[in-house]
């Protein structure tokens, strides 16, 4: 399906005008969606193009269902969202015009597989954990072909697509005439299947990467079963390695891990040189987010530096969940007018009592203090959050309140959502808690043993 201009222009002004009863709230409406455009509406993907990357965040990270729905409800299509920004069209259109010239037309492969300019290494921030995996990248792009392949593995969201077009980009940079080639695994499976259906069609492939002096390959788990296609990359691989052509691989999984790929392509992958992402240090992580945040326009002192180390803290084991947690905590400041600092009040108030997923598991969180206070006085949890009004109930209801307020320090309004009260029963607790502190004995007693038991985790 094409539609012309036109009509893509008819279709937005409607799609809008459903979005603004959709989002309903005028400012975020005003500020954000009017400055969208939609850009294209291929077979089963809309393109919108943001001003910028932070719009682009806040949209990415909180309406992109109101925005397929409108669509829906405007052209009876299901639309995949494609977001990108005015700088990153430009980029792209370049890109293409400039493959168009270079390439014959059988080089079908770059078409959806280009570098993204946004990934560099300068823009790559490197602690104990991503050390060698960064290394080993930099090494490869200054000496290709003598560790070959680098096989790069981590779990979700360390970095590891991020060094894949870091590496394409300073090839680019460094030596332009040479052809790179990005593909994820999941891409190359179905140019694959797209290239069988030609005539010759192996040897149109292997003509194809012939041609490719750097073949950049994202998640290689997806090719897991994929028999054919397997036994077409173990091929291309072989040729290109003998070549010396760099080759550079990523997976979620280290080589002897994959599953339902033959050994001995598993063994071509390890002969080269095998890294590993751990997960990031606090340090690290807290890098990330400055950079980010200086990359967005921010100015860094708007953030109370608590806030970032509790960032880091929520968000430790993936960077873009990191990055999201970040965006919402903007996207809540813009929208509630906070014209001050970006203090752990506003963090909190940005989660709405909801911190982000408690992911450490020593770490101390509002159910490990109503459980460890539930068992010292023989309840059960669930009596400590009830409605319940028993003596001993009450009083361990109350201090479990009062170590949540002290141990995590969480606003009183949160801990009245977790505990089911209002914010003035919660003060209250916590009142009468430090006046029996003064000089009762036993909750002393209770309380020094709690804080000990939770504190050692
Ligand atoms: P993976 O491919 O391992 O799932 P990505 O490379 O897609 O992870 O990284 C997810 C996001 O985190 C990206 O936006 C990336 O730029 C960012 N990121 C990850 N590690 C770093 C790092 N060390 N420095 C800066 N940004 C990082
Ligand atoms: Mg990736």
């Amino acid at each position: 399906m094409t539609i012309i201009n036109d009509t893509i222009n008819t279709i937005w002004v409607k799609v809008l005008s459903a979005l603004e009863s959709k989002v309903n709230k005028p400012s975020i409406y005003n500020s954000f969606f009017t400055c969208l455009r939609l850009k294209s509406l291929s077979s089963n993907t809309a393109t919108v193009i943001a001003p910028n990357g932070f719009v682009k965040s806040l949209i990415r990270s909180n309406y992109p269902d109101a925005i397929t729905e409108a669509l829906e409800e405007v052209t009876e299509t299901k639309f995949a969202l494609e977001l990108i920004t005015e700088d990153e069209d430009k980029k792209l259109a370049e890109n293409r015009e400039s493959e168009k010239r270079k390439e014959p037309a059988s080089s079908q492969f770059f078409q959806h597989n280009l570098l993204n300019p946004k990934y560099t290494f300068d823009n790559f921030v490197v602690g104990k954990s991503n050390e060698e995996a960064f290394q080993s990248a930099v090494f490869v792009t200054e000496n290709p072909g003598e560790l070959n392949p680098l096989f790069l593995y981590s779990k979700s969201g360390l970095g590891k697509t991020h060094l894949l077009h870091a590496i394409g980009n300073a090839v680019k940079a460094k030596m332009p005439a040479k052809k790179v080639l990005y593909i994820t695994a999941d891409d190359f499976i179905s140019e694959y299947v797209r290239f069988t259906s030609r005539e010759r069609a192996d040897q149109s492939l292997k003509d194809f990467f012939k041609d490719i002096d750097w073949l950049l390959i994202d998640d290689i788990q997806f090719f897991a079963n994929k028999q054919n296609t397997c036994q077409m990359f173990f091929n291309i691989f072989n040729i290109m390695v003998s070549n010396n052509k760099q080759i550079v691989i990523t997976s979620d999984r280290a080589p002897k891990e994959l599953e339902g790929l033959e050994d001995r392509l598993i063994s071509r992958f390890s002969s080269g040189l095998t890294c590993s992402i751990k997960e990031l240090e606090q340090d690290t992580l807290i890098e990330i987010l400055r950079l980010k945040i200086k990359t967005n326009g921010t100015p860094l002192d708007l953030f109370e530096e608590e806030v970032l180390s509790f960032l880091a803290r929520h968000n430790s084991h993936n960077v873009r969940e990191l990055e999201g947690a970040l965006n919402r905590i903007l996207f809540f400041n813009v929208t509630s007018n906070n014209h001050g600092r970006i203090t752990m009040d506003i963090a909190h108030a940005a989660f709405d009592g909801e911190l982000p997923r408690e992911k450490n598991k020593g770490q101390l969180t509002p159910e490990k203090i109503i459980s460890t206070t539930a068992a010292y006085y023989n309840l059960a949890p669930s009596q400590i959050t009830s409605k319940v009004r028993i003596y001993q109930i009450t009083l361990a209801r109350q201090i479990a309140i009062y170590l949540c307020r002290y141990l995590l320090d969480i606003p009183f309004a949160q801990i009245g959502k977790i505990f089911g009260k209002d914010h003035s029963t919660v003060m209250a607790s916590v009142q009468k808690v430090e006046n029996l502190l003064k000089d009762d004995s036993s909750i002393q007693k209770a309380v020094a043993q709690l804080k000990k038991q939770l504190k050692a985790g």
